[in-house]
């Protein structure tokens, strides 16, 4: 990246936090940081046990805070549904009393197929509370990417809406032998499917009392699957000791503060969403909005807008996507509360950063972490200097180093600045998971004495600011080089006419392999041939022969993970027709 292009956004003077940030000084915190004072507050009921669900809820309504709005749910005709974190309390403890009616135990796999909605906090909290694990499924998925997870994961409980019964759930029941109850959520007039429960007729029925269960830090509470961007979707295990990390990123580095009302916009069917859109604003005490409906930039701003939003959480893709559709939509409308922009899931093209500056007065901060850290590991922080196009610094608490993987397996820390290795992070930190669902093996192969193994290659600067370069899995190798897809991308993002890009490699006789890019243009802009020279000679003339494309294919939408990250590896399997894998998570798919 060319970073004399893009001038570090200093964080004194114009670009000054609008309100005194949780984190001042980062070396002072970074010096001082310990985790153990908030495992300690955080503890609720015994005070040997810890429960995610239990931070969450209990420990606010416990001090007075039970009338605070939690959760705002708005539908399409944008009717709001309000939770106070006492309304949520009692529907947590009724469906955790409706899950035990049923014969559940502590340990035993609740799922959840549903839309964003009510039902799905309700069923994540009470879930938990009750000990037993969580694992939300993406909506959209179809029958079949729902019956692997379910049969992997070994469901007892499935909880779904009568919707998405009829259309993806009937069809597989018959081979899920493990699946011992299914719970719906009935809409305006339903019924209910034969041989399945009414999920409000038994909240209905049951108790709103329930003594949260204590667990330990190392309890498994959640498994989420990865978004499936490199390969098959992994099952991933996470622990009730997670939620100290979930609090303390939440308030370092989204910077989240007792009034704020808070937008996180990943569905609860992918990490980020459950982490970050249920938990840990919960944790924090804080008001969160939840836009049932899907991405739309004229509705993204009214939400921003009319719920005066204060803290944006997002991701890359959808950044891009409303700069396709133009500042003037922005414009349109005013944010005077909005003081904090979070982006994560996919590098953040330096544009995108400030167009934020242009559009909201703020920049967006991007942070880098992934489902098997289980919080947000390396971050743009509120008082920290931004430099556009890094993923930042490390979280205070963890220790990042670029590595290399030597003959035998370990991990040799690279000092030098900026050289390109192996992201790797020091064991221990609280949401480290605990597994992979039935693969010991790989498990095992991520980590080599103290370090674990991200898979992603980055580099580091003098000051520390970390840059990411690629998947590993993603990464060119041409003539010698290491060419970054990332920096093939964000050049060719820097041209007016292209919206979105991916870059690949494909095998060339004489280098080994040379760039493909991939790209979508911004409306107004029509595929031409004049348009792909003039892209080839901008990135040409941005990154030098030996790294810039050498063909450039226009194509009407990029393959995106359901999250929204690019898929080089279709791409890849497209471009040399070789077989495209496993596609459950493919938007637009199966
Ligand atoms: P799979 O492991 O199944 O291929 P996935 O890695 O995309 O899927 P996630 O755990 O959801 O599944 O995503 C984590 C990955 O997303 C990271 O390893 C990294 O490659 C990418 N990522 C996340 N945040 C950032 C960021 N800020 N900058 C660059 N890449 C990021
Ligand atoms: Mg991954």
């Amino acid at each position: 990246m060319d970073a004399a292009e893009f001038p570090v956004i200093r964080k004194l003077g114009r670009h000054a936090p609008a309100i005194s940030p949780n984190m001042g000084s980062y070396t002072q915190e970074r010096d001082r940081f310990a985790w153990e004072p908030a495992r300690t507050a955080l503890r609720t009921g015994s005070r040997s046990g810890v429960n995610i669900a239990g931070v969450a809820l209990d420990r606010h309504v416990a001090a007075g805070l039970g009338d605070h709005l939690a959760v705002r749910y708005i539908d399409r005709d944008w009717v709001r549904t309000d939770f106070t974190y006492d309304s949520l309390l009692r529907a947590a403890n009724r469906c955790a009393n409706a899950l035990r009616g049923i014969g559940l135990t502590t340990g035993e796999r609740v799922f959840s197929l549903l839309g964003r909605g009510p039902a799905l906090h309700i069923a994540a909290l009470g879930a938990l509370k009750a000990g037993m694990i969580f694992c939300p499924l993406f909506s959209a998925f179809g029958p079949e990417p729902v019956r692997t997870r379910l049969e992997l994961g070994e469901a007892a409980v499935l909880i779904t809406s009568d919707v998405l019964y009829v259309r993806k759930v009937a069809l597989i029941r018959a081979e899920l032998p493990k699946l011992r109850h299914i719970l719906i959520v009935r809409g305006p007039g339903a019924s209910v499917p034969a041989d399945t429960h009414d999920f409000g007729a038994m909240l209905a029925g049951a108790s709103e009392e329930f003594a949260t269960v204590a667990m330990q830090d190392d309890d498994i509470a959640l498994l989420h699957f990865t978004s499936g961007t490199t390969g098959k979707p992994k099952g991933v295990l996470h622990a009730h000791g997670a939620v100290v990390a979930h609090y303390l990123t939440a308030r370092l580095a989204l910077d989240l503060q007792a009034e704020d009302r808070y937008w996180c916009t990943a569905d609860p069917g992918w990490v980020t969403g459950m982490a970050y859109g249920v938990i840990a604003p919960l944790t924090c005490g804080v008001s969160s909005l939840v836009d049932q409906e899907e991405f739309d930039p004229e509705r993204w701003y009214r939400v921003l807008a009319e719920e005066n939003i204060t803290v944006w959480y997002t991701a890359p893709t959808a950044i891009r996507m409303l700069m396709k559709a133009g500042a003037e939509l922005a414009r349109a409308r005013s944010y005077p509360g909005l003081r904090f922009l979070g982006s994560v899931g996919e590098p953040l093209n330096p544009e995108a950063v400030i167009w934020g500056l242009e559009v909201f007065g703020q920049p967006f901060h991007d942070n880098w972490w992934q489902t098997e850290t289980g919080a947000i590991m390396v971050a743009n922080f509120a008082s920290v200097d931004i430099k556009p196009g890094s993923m930042g610094l490390p979280f205070p608490g963890i220790d990042a180093a670029i590595v290399r993987r030597t003959a035998d397996g370990a991990a040799e820390v690279i000092l030098e600045p900026s050289t390109v290795g192996e992201l790797a992070l020091k064991r221990g930190w609280p949401s480290m998971f605990r597994g992979y669902l039935n693969n010991e093996a790989k498990y095992r192969e991520c980590f080599a004495g103290e370090w674990y193994f991200s898979g992603d290659l980055a580099k580091r600067d003098a000051e520390g600011y970390f840059w990411f370069v690629g998947r590993g899995d993603d990464v060119i190798k041409s003539a010698g080089h290491l060419i970054s897809p990332f920096e093939v991308e964000s050049t060719l993002l820097s041209h007016p006419a292209v919206a979105q890009a991916g870059a690949i490699g494909v095998p060339d006789p004489v280098s080994g392999a040379s760039v493909k890019a991939f790209v979508e243009l911004r409306p107004g802009f029509e595929p031409s041939r004049q348009l792909r020279q003039e892209l080839l000679a901008h990135a040409r003339r941005r990154l030098g022969a030996a790294v810039a494309p050498r063909e450039v294919a226009f194509l009407e939408t990029l393959p995106r993970t359901r999250s929204g990250k690019i898929m080089r590896r279709v791409l890849r399997a497209r471009e040399l027709g070789l077989p495209e894998g496993d596609l459950s998570t493919l938007e637009g798919g199966a």
